[in-house]
């Protein structure tokens, strides 16, 4: 609870249970006012009725194993119910009200979750904030406990351009590898922004029909796991051999030029200064003998062409640790569980995120990922202006125009910023 002895700070446990009260009164008008808005934004899922519907309250009751005849009653429901968060199920079931064991699954959207926390963004350090859920005091981002004794920490993410530019970045690794290594036609993938923090890639088509093991090898495939132990049992001895002939000064890399020559004699120099007994982690390799006609023939899909590619447009040498720090950057870095488990339920494309009170909103085409920005595109609440008591926020910025920082202080927000700071438990509404 607030600290009463703390000046500026002085709410009482009263004020902050009707505050709270307010603010989700607020809440619940701004979502009611979107989903009577914005109804055309709500995307029925295809073949509606096989598909398990769930929704959360702003109590933090979830009420599951929901049906729709069609996307009538599914509006109906959201304009009655004005839920927090609202899901249906990637899985087509034959019954889709019973229990989970009871529910015949058919198939099921293949879907992608990119969190952009979970690529941890260096600039979350400038804009995220770390409150503590008992007594609201901000706590350092390295702390894991308050001073209060608290454990429970809030983690607030307050997205940036350039953090969500790295989500981004995933989204269309993603992309290029499920086109050009699975086949995926371009019109069989959309991708959403999550409404919060990150993007969901849905995979329509033929990949509907994988079971939960098929999509795990998926995943393993897209995060590049293996596949340095793969090349390392493969190309090892051919790497040494590859070395070894670099060190008595045998040609270069095929096609690379004096450059990478004149770079390659410094970096075998360095190398036997220090040299260690671990030839993979060795810094250069340039010879080829035949490595570069097997690695990298233009055009070739799969890993080993992606990886040979990326070194040559970033002139990088060919060593085990060039090759680990490849896969890394070439690898999208998905949610594994979220695709993996086929009855999991996913936020309604359309409907409001009670984390942000943005929406989860579809990028028209892959190829608009650039110009798409979810602070103005999936910012949708109206703007009329109400009072809200902010504990502590950034400076940020939605629909373009930029407000805070704030510290303990009372402002007038247009209806979109307070349900933004309000959702995440940063701000409560002032009045009814
Ligand atoms: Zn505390
Ligand atoms: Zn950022």
């Amino acid at each position: 609870m607030i600290d009463g002895k703390r000046e500026g700070n002085d709410k009482s446990n009263s004020t902050l249970a009707t505050m709270r009260a307010y603010s989700i009164n607020l809440l619940n008008q701004a979502f009611k006012e979107y989903y009577f808005k914005h109804t055309e934004m709500v995307e029925a899922p295809d073949a509606i009725q096989e598909r398990e519907f769930g929704y959360s309250r702003f109590d933090g009751t979830m009420i599951r194993h929901l049906s729709m005849r069609d996307r009538n009653e599914l509006i109906a429901l959201l304009i009655m119910n004005v839920p927090a968060d609202v899901y249906c199920s990637a899985a087509y079931y034959t019954s889709p009200t019973r229990p989970m064991e009871e529910k015949g699954l058919k198939a099921a959207d293949l879907i992608f979750d990119i969190d952009v926390k979970e690529l941890k963004p260096r600039c979350s350090s400038i804009h995220d904030i770390h409150l503590c859920e008992e007594c609201l005091k901000p706590i350092d981002d390295t702390s894991s406990i308050c001073e209060c004794g608290s454990r429970r920490i809030n983690h607030v993410t307050m997205p940036c351009d350039e953090c969500i530019s790295l989500g981004k970045r995933e989204v269309k690794k993603l992309a290029e590898m499920l086109e050009d290594d699975f086949g995926v036609d371009k019109d069989n993938i959309k991708v959403y922004f999550s409404g919060n923090y990150g993007f969901h890639v849905y995979v329509k088509g033929r990949y509907t029909m994988l079971d939960s093991a098929a999509r795990s090898e998926v995943v393993n495939y897209l995060l590049g796991r293996g596949v340095a132990d793969a090349i390392r049992k493969r190309y090892g001895k051919m790497l040494r051999e590859v070395m070894k002939g670099n060190r008595s000064g045998n040609g270069d890399w095929k096609g690379r030029g004096r450059r990478r020559e004149s770079r390659s004699r410094r970096s075998v120099n360095r190398d036997d200064k220090d040299e260690k007994d671990d030839d993979y982690h060795s810094d250069v390799i340039t010879t080829s003998h035949g490595y570069d006609e097997s690695l990298a023939a233009d055009g070739g899909y799969g890993w080993i062409g992606r990886i040979v590619r990326y070194l040559c447009s970033n002139d990088v040498s060919m060593s085990m640790k060039s090759i680990e720090d490849a896969i890394l950057a070439l690898s999208a870095r998905v949610d594994p569980n979220v695709t993996i488990d086929m009855h999991r339920i996913f936020r309604l494309p359309g409907t409001l995120n009670s984390k942000s009170s943005l929406a989860k909103v579809p990028l028209p085409r892959l190829s608009d990922i650039d110009s798409f920005n979810p602070l103005i595109d999936a910012c949708l609440i109206s703007d009329r202006e109400v009072d809200v008591y902010v504990i502590d926020a950034p400076r940020f910025t939605l629909k373009g125009n930029s407000f805070g920082p704030y510290t303990h202080e009372e402002v007038k927000l247009p209806l979109y910023a307070a349900s933004y700071l309000i959702c995440k438990g940063i701000a409560y509404a002032k009045r009814k």
